[in-house]
């Protein structure tokens, strides 16, 4: 599900204290307001890469792949403009494709990635591509829209003041393996494109080898290799055209070609077997002493015990280790932490209010004009079923089950069907609350109890 909707809000929000950041070299600065400093940003990340490396499983600094991975990181951030960020880079031992950065400088690629490169120029792509992301701060700023979502604006100056860190630990954001802000936006990957070529460029690398190696994942190892890196990378659309559309703007130079230390370590990654997933995930499980159960192995099941959300609008009841995104007065989303990423909803439930073109339009009509609408950002999505009347504690409702494409692919890189549960109301005031409840289709009925109980405690104001 889309989630245009409750973006527009948070971005509005984060808008009203917008300033730029400092140009780049020839790529145009991103907007956007930060609340860390450069101090508050290597710290986040620090933190979080003590939690990484003791999570996943990374090759040690003295083995022979992880020395060349630092020499060529080293090399292609000293292109890297702006602030000096110290970056740290380090080797995953696991199979599937995948790369990623935090804020203020580490960067983990994975084994897996290293195989799939068929030239220094690939690998050294993705990493310009993640020295991109640390350059523009793009976790640093998804988190600044969220806390600036979370919290009144009128305190937001005092919170400043207070430091983000503090504020960032109050409000439960972390910027840990699998976290929310790892996984990039459509538009912050158009930024980390753009500046990866310029970096690609200065140091040598044919920028063109960072689009085609994405383009490759995508078409044959996507399959069963790399669905997280699309997922924390999503394709802005137009990858390849506008990396070529950047280097078209440079002069035209002779780049260099693999040199004999990726044939090495190429020869030397060939014999190496590293770890999936799967068994990373059964490791973490087993040292954390849990075993989840329930959808994705418990990282979204929802726990028993519920708790409150006092809305201007309504309360509702919702299970505690799910997550609010959005505040009192907001458009509000509700989903596990795994459930959400800047662009869309794959678990959990939306909840807004409809303006309908006539006020007081009949339930009936609101709510068709309403799919209608939701229809624009998930065109297709569409209803099974009739709709049904019910009651949500005395007030009339509209139940409404719909089908539709979900953001999650499967193992093997198809797009799993969403089941969608729509539940609308009328409000005092003749528009429409609603709330639509999003799942993969396969984990929808395990979740129903789940969502049932939420629309049972939802009461208006
Ligand atoms: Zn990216």
């Amino acid at each position: 599900m889309n989630a245009s909707r409750v973006r527009k809000r948070i971005v509005g929000a984060a808008l009203i204290l917008c300033f730029e950041l400092p140009a780049f070299a020839r790529v145009k600065p991103s907007s956007g307001f930060d609340m860390f400093s450069a101090q508050e940003e290597v710290q986040a990340g620090q933190q979080a890469a003590a939690e990484a490396n003791k999570q996943l499983p990374l090759l040690p600094d003295s083995d022979p792949v992880v020395q060349y991975v630092q020499q060529l990181g080293a090399r292609l951030a000293s292109h890297a403009p702006g602030e000096k960020w110290p970056y740290q880079f380090h080797v995953v031992n696991q199979k599937e494709i995948n790369a990623f950065a935090l804020p203020g400088g580490p960067i983990y690629v994975n084994l897996g990635t290293i195989q799939a490169a068929d030239n220094e120029s690939e690998l050294a792509g993705v990493m310009a591509h993640e020295i991109s992301h640390v350059v523009q701060r793009h976790g640093t700023r998804a988190a600044t829209k969220q806390m600036a979502a979370q919290v009144p604006l009128a305190i937001l100056g005092g919170i400043m003041g207070r430091g983000a860190l503090s504020q960032m630990a109050q409000l439960g954001i972390s910027f840990g393996v699998g976290s929310y802000f790892l996984k990039n936006s459509r538009s912050a990957e158009s930024e980390a494109d753009l500046l990866g070529t310029d970096i690609m460029y200065d140091a040598g690398y044919d920028p063109r080898a960072m689009a085609q190696f994405f383009t490759k994942v995508q078409q044959e190892g996507g399959a069963s290799r790399g669905p997280q890196f699309l997922s924390d990378h999503p394709d802005p659309g137009n990858r390849a055209q506008a990396v070529s559309k950047e280097v078209g703007t440079l002069p035209h130079k002779q780049y260099q070609a693999s040199g004999p230390d990726f044939a090495r370590v190429k020869q030397l990654v060939a014999g190496m077997k590293p770890l999936t997933a799967q068994q990373i995930a059964a490791q973490q499980k087993a040292a954390a002493g849990t075993s989840g159960s329930g959808p994705s192995g418990g990282v979204v099941a929802p726990s028993v015990n519920f708790k409150k959300l006092e809305h201007s609008d309504y309360t509702i009841s919702y299970p505690e280790n799910w997550q609010v995104y959005g505040d009192k007065d907001s458009a509000v989303t509700i989903a596990p932490q795994n459930g959400v990423s800047q662009d869309a909803i794959s678990y959990g439930v939306m909840i807004n209010v409809y303006q309908p073109e006539e006020n007081n339009a009949p339930l009936d009509r609101a709510t068709h004009e309403l799919l209608n609408s939701l229809r624009q950002s998930n065109p297709d999505l569409r209803q099974v079923g009739n709709d049904e009347n019910m009651r949500v504690n005395g007030v009339a409702a509209k139940s409404t089950e719909l089908i539709g494409t979900s953001p999650i692919q499967d193992s093997s890189g198809h797009a799993v069907r969403e089941r969608d549960w729509l539940v609308t109301m009328r409000r005092g005031d003749g528009s429409l609350l609603y709330l639509v409840f999003i799942s993969p289709e396969p984990d929808f009925s395990s979740l129903r109890p789940a969502f049932e109980q939420m629309v049972r405690s939802m009461r208006m104001r």
